[in-house]
């Protein structure tokens, strides 16, 4: 049986808890790390309803998207349904895990991929890069070069580089170190795992680790790509209607041009129209939109509002292909309660 915290981790080896957004509450919000998992219930929403099935299917964990606690804590009196479902876990030993805005910031295995991959989009790149890439330099023996050469790449390293010579540095307490030169690039979330490489290969060299001002292309909002082949406007809508499940899609005025351009963001997106709009999307489609943000498609794309949690759902499938694919004899639960909050008549 997996531990709590071999299951957070192998989903964090592919959406960071560091990827998240600064305003999140992303990662284990009730239970213990140590404790042995059962099985997990996959949801959108840790709702009370969740809880009670997750115990009642003999789980002790609920993986969620969204944090259950977001603002955080006050009074614990189940006065509201937010402490109603956090007491419940804790007196039944459930583990409350968040994976959010660090599931939507990754190209890779993300929300928003797994909306790309409904609507069979190609050539697809993330929508509004973020300047995530962090730089190594360290002063390493020759006799360290080639380790760290195989190992870093294959920690997901990328422009690794090192001197032929030897350099001599000083650092700020005037201190000299000698050795090759290494530099490597690579995403902040990667960073323990980059300097502890580093630290075995070569545990006495110098080294120093700079934010640079440069994008990733692997990590941030949104996702945009084309479609295999361009679509009538209305055709498409109905398509988007159907593959993604949802009871209304609310959009902006049609333009009359086909659409082969698509940007996605699942959830709350109206913050990305703006990037949307500068890479010519045709279409963008997301949840949450308000009245006066439908006004700024301003004739130049399509906005498509399937409804948050219609454009998340699929991230519950999502997780669990993630889980299975390490922890292939783990029980996992899709779970059955709807918490879409949102009804349509
Ligand atoms: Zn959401």
């Amino acid at each position: 049986m997996p531990t709590i915290k071999q299951i957070t981790a192998h989903l964090e080896s592919i959406a960071p808890t560091s990827y998240q957004e600064s305003y999140d509450n992303a990662g284990l919000i009730t239970g213990d790390p140590a404790w042995e998992a059962k099985a997990a219930v996959i949801c959108l929403d840790a709702t009370e309803e969740v809880i009670d099935e997750a115990i009642s299917l003999g789980c002790n964990m609920v993986i969620a998207h969204h944090p259950i606690v977001f603002r955080g804590l006050k009074k614990l009196n189940g006065k509201n349904y937010v402490e109603r479902a956090v007491i419940k876990a804790i007196k039944n030993d459930v583990a409350i895990y968040a994976i959010h805005t660090n599931l939507d910031n990754v190209y890779h295995r993300g929300v928003n991929s797994k909306i790309a991959e409904t609507l069979a989009l190609e050539n697809t790149r993330i929508l509004a890069p973020k300047k995530l890439a962090k730089k190594l330099n360290a002063y390493i023996p020759a006799a360290a070069v080639n380790g760290l050469l195989t190992a870093l790449p294959k920690a997901g390293a990328t422009n690794v580089n090192y001197s032929s010579e030897n350099q001599v540095f000083i650092d700020k307490n005037e201190t000299i170190h000698e050795g090759k030169k290494l530099e490597v690039t690579f995403a902040a979330g990667l960073q323990p795992l980059i300097v502890s490489l580093v630290k075995q290969h070569a545990p006495d060299a110098y080294l120093e680790v700079q934010q640079l001002e440069n994008t990733c292309a692997d990590i941030g909002s949104g996702l945009i790509g084309d479609l295999p082949e361009a679509m009538e406007e209305k055709g498409f809508l109905q398509n988007l209607k159907k593959v993604m499940k949802t009871g209304c899609v609310r959009h902006t005025r049609l333009l009359g041009k086909p659409v082969k351009t698509v940007a996605v963001c699942g959830g709350a997106g109206s913050f990305l129209l703006p990037h949307a709009l500068r890479q010519k999307a045709d279409v963008f489609v997301s949840g949450d939109f308000k009245y006066h943000e439908f006004f700024d498609a301003d004739g130049q794309l399509v906005i498509a509002d399937i409804g948050h949690f219609e454009s998340e759902q699929f991230t519950i499938e999502l997780l669990g292909e993630i889980i299975s694919g390490k922890f292939p004899t783990f029980a996992l639960h899709f779970t059955k309660t709807t918490t879409n909050p949102v009804n349509y008549l």
